[in-house]
């Protein structure tokens, strides 16, 4: 017999748990609070221009294929994919790397910077291979109840992995700091500086090198269209602009939710948003981290985001662009150490009309800039502007061409809108950080260990943040709740 479900939030998590439920035969409705779904992937349009709100990588295109596999489906029955050709454009204060999309083409660039190069390069992708092969189809597949999951027998010969840190294995291997930093990029997407990353991560590496960017036409918001669609046909119904204002519990087993005032019976409560505000939607006596422990964690970053139509072909840029003109040691002090506006931030420039002319008007380009930050710092007008100003000269000055009067118009987001928005804990962006002790069986669980009947799933849950890991948490919180079920 299906249950009655009611999903809290329409982000990729949640979107992927009901279409699992759905499929198992549960009867499924998702409350969310904003006007549309997605989650942090919204879309924005204005004057003929698309933004993507939040991602704009889509790395591990096997992940996305298997979820709609999953259903009898693949990717191309909801977008088109295209491999990215430059991947993405590095910006130093003096050179310019290019990350194309084949290893063969990444070895000459290393070369090109650093003779010998190459050669160490191979072996490392190869070896985050391995990890990636471990992590995707072994160790990001458990739902983090015990420490023993990770425990098989090809973790346990690679126990060092998890011990040395990302940071120290690159640079065992290299010597140029700008190698360096080209390979410490990728693991920034997990939220925690490569000094505290498990070298294990270094699959990402691979998914970087190795599996490549891809974009779909589009843009990411395609993908939550897709998804959509997918779980509406399965029998998921979408409620939007429904505020979910109270988790109820009686004699410890949830018995349903208020959305704007009305109280929905459900025999399984599942949240798919923020766990810390998730929580809250609890009386006290049913929570199970305090305020305490929220505020020990290490959060991944919070953003300043600005989006920006331009009335004319921007030269010199490809669809993804890092600005690592600055000194990242300094930044990620800033973000993580000593939480406080940065000095002189790195910055991360997104051109999706630069290979999508769905994009843009005709002869325009839209640019998405994007400021990594700690969570909770204070939010004006006023610092919004003085960051767009910072970044919009510097960006100029690398790319060698005036754009500042080419701006049509722009809008930001940044601490204040991720609370306001997605009831974001201190407006981080990405969710908690994996760092060693945040990581699987250390992560806030997915079942509640206080009430019956209610579970979690998302970028605070296992496996952690990003787009894929989203897909696969929305999975397992569906797999725990059927297991849970059929006992
Ligand atoms: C700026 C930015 C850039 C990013 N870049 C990338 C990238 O390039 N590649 C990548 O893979 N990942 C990226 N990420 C991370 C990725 O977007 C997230 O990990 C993922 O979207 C999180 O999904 P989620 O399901 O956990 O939750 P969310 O997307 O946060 O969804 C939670 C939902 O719950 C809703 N909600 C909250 N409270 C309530 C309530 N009381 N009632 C009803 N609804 C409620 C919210 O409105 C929201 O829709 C980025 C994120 C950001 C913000």
């Amino acid at each position: 017999m299906g249950k009655s479900i009611s999903i809290i939030g329409s982000g990729f998590s949640a979107l992927s748990a009901s279409c699992y439920l759905a499929q198992a035969g549960h009867h499924v409705s998702i409350y969310e609070k904003n006007k549309t779904v997605g989650g942090r992937a919204r879309q924005l349009k204005r004057d003929g221009f698309t933004f993507d709100i939040g991602p704009s990588w889509y790395w591990m295109p096997d992940i996305f294929e298997k979820f709609f596999n999953d259903f009898g489906k693949s990717t191309s029955d909801y977008y088109q994919l295209d491999k990215l050709n430059p991947a993405y454009k590095i910006f130093f204060s003096d050179e310019v790397i290019t990350i194309g999309d084949h290893l063969d083409q990444i070895c000459e660039e290393f070369e090109r910077i650093e003779t010998g190069s190459s050669k160490p390069l191979r072996k490392f992708i190869a070896r985050a291979q391995e990890h990636y092969d471990i992590a995707i189809n072994k160790v990001v597949l458990k739902p983090g109840l015990s420490p023993f999951e990770l425990v098989t027998k090809d973790t346990v010969t690679r126990v060092d992995q998890f011990f040395k840190t990302i940071s120290s294995e690159v640079r065992k291997n290299f010597k140029n700091p700008k190698l360096i930093s080209t390979l410490e990029f990728p693991v920034l997407f997990l939220g925690a500086k490569p000094n505290q990353t498990p070298s294990f991560y270094s699959f990402m590496n691979f998914a970087d090198f190795g599996l490549g960017t891809w974009h779909p036409q589009g843009g990411m918001y395609e993908i939550i269209k897709g998804m959509t669609k997918l779980a509406e046909s399965l029998g998921v119904q979408i409620n939007t602009e429904s505020n979910v204002e109270k988790i109820h519990v009686e004699n410890g087993k949830t018995t349903g939710i208020s959305v704007n005032g009305k109280f929905i019976a459900s025999d399984i409560v599942l949240s798919g948003a923020d766990y810390h505000h998730s929580e809250t939607l609890l009386d006290k006596e049913h929570r199970q981290y305090s305020e305490a422990y929220w505020d020990k964690r290490t959060f991944a970053p919070s953003s300043l985001l600005f989006y920006v139509g331009f009335d004319k072909k921007l030269q010199n840029i490809e669809h993804h662009n890092l600005f690592f003109d600055t000194d990242f040691e300094e930044h990620a002090k800033e973000i993580y150490d000593k939480p406080k506006w940065p000095k002189d931030p790195l910055f991360y420039v997104n051109f999706p009309s630069v290979t999508d002319s769905s994009m843009a008007p005709e002869g325009c380009e839209a640019g998405f800039f994007l400021i990594p930050i700690a969570p909770g710092l204070e939010d004006t007008p006023e610092l919004r502007q003085q960051y767009f100003d910072l970044i919009i000269n510097r960006f100029e000055k690398r790319t060698n061409q005036n754009v500042l009067n080419h701006i049509m118009f722009k809008e930001s987001f940044c601490v204040k809108d991720f609370i306001d928005e997605y009831n974001s804990y201190k407006g981080n962006a990405y969710g908690m950080a994996n760092t060693l002790m945040q990581t699987a069986f250390l992560r806030p669980k997915l079942k509640s260990k206080k009430v019956d009947n209610l579970y979690f799933t998302g970028q605070l849950t296992v496996p952690g943040p990003g787009v894929p890991p989203s897909l696969i948490s929305g999975k397992l919180v569906a797999e725990l709740i059927q297991k849970n079920q059929n006992i």
